[in-house]
């Protein structure tokens, strides 16, 4: 992934556009997280790819609690108080290491 990538990225994560879908996910899961057989409470959409970026249908994304999203990223400690930002910059570390 090139740094535009992840300029874009960052932008799109601050546009109304994501943060409509944002919304539409958590109205989708009713607040609750989606992983199946979980029933707490909801707190981030995760991109279970990113082949749809900026134009990502609601099927995309899945809405997690803190505990099911930190189980998609084992290597990685997410923290429900962390900005989004930070979140972004793990997905980084893990999945998009520059050669
Ligand atoms: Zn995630
Ligand atoms: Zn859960």
């Amino acid at each position: 992934m090139s740094d535009d990538w992840w300029q874009a990225y960052r932008e799109y994560l601050a546009s109304p556009e994501w943060k409509a879908r944002v919304a539409a996910v958590q109205e989708r899961a009713g607040g609750r997280c989606e992983q199946p057989g979980c029933r707490r409470k909801g707190r981030h959409a995760h991109h279970k790819h990113y082949r749809n970026f900026g134009n990502e249908p609601l099927e995309d994304l899945i809405w997690l609690c803190l505990p099911c999203h930190q189980a998609e990223h084992p290597d990685k400690k997410i923290s429900g108080k962390s900005p989004f930002q930070k979140l972004v910059a793990r997905h980084r570390r893990r999945k998009y290491k520059r050669p």
